[in-house]
């Protein structure tokens, strides 16, 4: 779990106007946020500068108390799953998400338990043995979702984690993603420009334009507005 403070945060691209403007927010421990906007209004980078993958221009990032603007403070303990699920090719559906805990010397046993902990968390027992080109859209999203939980990071972070699935495999790992947030002592943080998804999976969602933010609330209280 982690708690996570924006102030006034902008973020400034070499030549470019400004991504994100004057942005602060705080995100409490397991609340499951959420960043929705018409592409290009500068979810991504937020998420970017709070997972320490990108330099923030002005204002200061805290994760539980800590101040983290660099992005060289790097260790903050959290993990991403993209778009493109960006597993590593050669290696197998085990070793994908065995991996981050062997470069962190995790002990064999320990590994394999963590591994088939989560494997089963997230119904994917079956596939262990697979390379990732002969898994499905689903499968290889649920795999580095496994990957990237297996070592319950403070704060999990997702990029837009269903747009590369139909419909009605998104309308299934909504709902999937909504049991793992229940399951997990985790915070997470969700960018989407689809609204659906934006209010059937948050706690708490904000709304962006043009890099800047236009509410925050609950789903039900967004509900009510004009
Ligand atoms: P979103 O995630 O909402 O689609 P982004 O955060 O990716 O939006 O982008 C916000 C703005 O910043 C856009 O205008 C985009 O073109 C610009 N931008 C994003 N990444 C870069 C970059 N590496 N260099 C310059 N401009 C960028
Ligand atoms: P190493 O490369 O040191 O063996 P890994 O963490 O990548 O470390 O684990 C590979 C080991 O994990 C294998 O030797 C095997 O014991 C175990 N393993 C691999 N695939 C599976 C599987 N589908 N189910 C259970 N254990 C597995």
């Amino acid at each position: 779990m982690a708690e996570i403070e924006l102030k006034h945060v902008s973020k400034i691209y070499e030549g470019g106007a400004a991504a994100v403007r004057d942005f602060s927010l705080d995100i409490h421990d397991r609340e499951f946020v959420i960043f929705v906007g018409p592409s290009g209004c500068g979810k991504s980078t937020t998420l970017r500068m709070i997972a320490g993958l990108e330099d923030i221009t002005e204002g200061e990032l805290y994760v539980d108390g800590e101040y983290m603007n660099d992005v060289e403070s790097c260790d903050r303990d959290m993990a991403m799953v993209f778009q493109n699920y960006a597993l590593y090719p050669h290696m197998t559906v085990y070793e994908n998400i065995a991996y981050s805990m062997k470069l962190k010397k995790v002990p064999k046993e320990e590994r394999r338990k963590k591994v088939l902990e989560t494997a089963k968390l997230l119904g994917i027992e079956e596939l262990l043995d697979r390379k990732p080109k002969e898994l499905s859209g689903g499968q290889k999203q649920r795999v580095a979702m496994g990957r990237a939980i297996v070592r319950r990071p403070k704060a999990f972070l997702m990029d837009e984690p269903l747009s590369n699935l139909d419909a009605k495999l998104r309308n299934q790992m909504r709902t999937e993603i909504r049991n793992l947030h229940k399951n997990l002592d985790t915070t997470f943080i969700y960018v989407t420009h689809d609204q659906t998804e934006a209010m059937t999976l948050g706690t708490k969602i904000v709304v962006m334009k043009d890099g800047v933010m236009q509410q925050v609330d609950t789903p039900s209280q967004l509900y009510d507005y004009p």
